[in-house]
């Protein structure tokens, strides 16, 4: 029997079959998951339209005070979420547990947010309000790369708002947000919050029916333009967080030595798989061989192993068809030379890639122009920075990017140029639940956290009333 089940309509239900999760470290089956089916997404969605009209009534502070409870139990058993976070996802034990803490933090400051009317006119006669009113039932698209703080990011706002919602997790990490179910099963009334899994094959279904109001998504870009295109149908609201292919610009006046581990940090932090990670690093040629060897030493130092272990730093890919696209991409990258450090892929079970630093390497190649999603680092050089902006710019996407210098005037005016949703100065990959965070270009549509990322989740109406004659 599983351990893990699906939550339908406030019972905690098997799937109509069953799939293995593997463990990205071992290869080895972490458990025998259940696999929802066409009819279980149906019947989720159709218990979240039914528990809409109550939860829709409730208050805000009602709506608060379950939040905050699942908050309370969430943290009591952390340590075993953790645990089960890096046997399914392959993240070091230490970052699983930075992830639930995040977890943690997103819930109570979404819980803590308000929806008060907005008078937007007051006479004598006249008062205009504009108030934020719930969508109804909500899909939650999750991907692999954090399924619990993303998973967070989405059901807290949501929930809060009034909507109910069904979630369904990335088919290789379903297992920490089945654990979830067991608790929004004791503080939330049944049908306002479903979790169905699927082998990656049953989105589509939430993302066309006709009862779903709202799809907000995160994933890659191809599947984004599939989401959007299947919400056109009923005019669905969708959020699309989706790919990055992040520049950061490092001008000449850094210290080398005093920069690397921070953009280091940022390239490799879950393996690379960060939607915001540093994903090419523009160099400029005063410091560029230093930097390149910086870096170089501190992939060659790194710990890459099993999340489990005590002292790793890397863990493996997150599953088999990434490790395979990210192989394929070494391949190619190694062939054409440049590799200062890494680049080999350790013998045995776990899909492991040793953090590579890739130099000498320019647009135009692969490793540059598409998004790599795992352990490779591209170090870019240049000349102009003006140039390096340009070439920056050059992409479809549009997620985050980073300008890195001592001239306060000069960072501010690449930054203020740069075509991203976010742009740091002197760090990068930096969010909270107060940012709002989206994506420019082909990187996203609307946003998610903060107040805007709320007033997403709900349906903007105005009252506008006069007095009877
Ligand atoms: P993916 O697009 O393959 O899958 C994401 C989710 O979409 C999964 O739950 C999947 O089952 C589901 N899905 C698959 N086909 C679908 C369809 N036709 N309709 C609806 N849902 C469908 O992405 P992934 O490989 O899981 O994640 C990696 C990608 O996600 C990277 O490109 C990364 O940059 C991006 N990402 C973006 C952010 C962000 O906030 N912008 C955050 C994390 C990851």
């Amino acid at each position: 029997m599983s351990d893990f089940k699906l939550l339908i309509n406030g019972r905690l239900v098997p799937g109509d079959s069953t799939m293995p999760v593997l463990n990205p470290a071992t290869d080895q089956p972490v458990a025998e998951c259940p696999r929802g089916s066409e009819a279980q997404i149906n019947a989720a969605v159709a218990a979240a339209k039914a528990a809409f009209p109550a939860w829709s009534r409730t208050t805000v502070e009602e709506r608060r005070a379950a939040l905050l409870k699942l908050a309370a139990a969430l943290e009591a058993r952390s340590d075993e979420f953790a645990e089960l976070l890096t046997q399914e996802q392959g993240k070091p034990l230490a970052e699983a547990k930075g992830e639930i803490t995040f977890t943690l933090m997103f819930i109570r400051a979404f819980a803590e947010m308000d929806l008060k009317p907005q008078v937007i006119e007051e006479t004598a006669n006249a008062r205009i309000e504009a108030h934020r009113r719930p969508l109804g039932v909500v899909a939650c698209i999750i991907p692999w790369n954090f399924p619990v703080l993303l998973a967070a990011g989405k059901f807290s706002p949501a929930l809060l708002a009034g909507n109910t919602l069904v979630i369904k997790p990335a088919a290789t990490t379903p297992l920490t947000t089945l654990k979830l179910g067991e608790l929004f099963q004791q503080f939330f009334p049944a049908g306002v919050v479903n979790i169905v899994t699927d082998a990656n094959d049953l989105g589509n279904v939430l993302t066309k029916h006709p009862d779903v109001r709202k799809v907000s998504f995160t994933g890659s870009t191809a599947t984004g333009k599939k989401v959007m295109a299947s919400a056109a149908d009923t005019i669905k609201r969708v959020t699309l967080e989706l790919g990055g292919n992040d520049a950061a610009i490092v001008l000449g006046d850094v210290d080398p030595a005093k920069t690397a581990p921070a953009l280091f940090g940022a390239a490799f932090w879950n393996c690379g798989q960060v939607c915001l990670a540093v994903k090419r690093l523009y160099v400029h040629e005063s410091i560029y061989d230093q930097m390149c060897e910086e870096l170089a030493k501190l992939a060659d130092a790194s710990i890459v192993g099993n999340g489990m272990e005590e002292g790793v730093q890397i863990g493996p890919l997150q599953n088999r068809a990434q490790f395979e696209k990210v192989k394929a991409l070494l391949a190619e990258t190694k062939a054409k030379g440049g590799v200062i450090a890494g680049g080999q892929v350790p013998d045995g079970a776990g899909y492991f890639i040793r953090p590579t630093i890739v130099r000498d390497v320019k647009e135009g190649d692969r490793i540059v122009d598409e998004e790599q999603f795992g352990p490779i680092l591209p170090v870019i050089k240049y000349s102009d920075p003006e140039d390096a902006l340009n070439r920056a710019n050059a992409s479809y996407y549009g997620l985050g990017g980073s300008v890195w210098g001592r001239d306060d005037t000069q960072t501010a005016s690449l930054a203020a140029r740069m075509e991203a949703g976010t742009v740091w100065i002197n760090k990068h990959l930096e969010i909270a639940p107060n940012v709002p965070f989206g994506g420019a270009k082909q990187s996203g549509l609307g946003v998610e956290f903060a107040k805007q990322g709320l007033e997403e989740f709900t349906q903007l109406q105005v009252i506008n009333a006069s007095r009877a004659a």
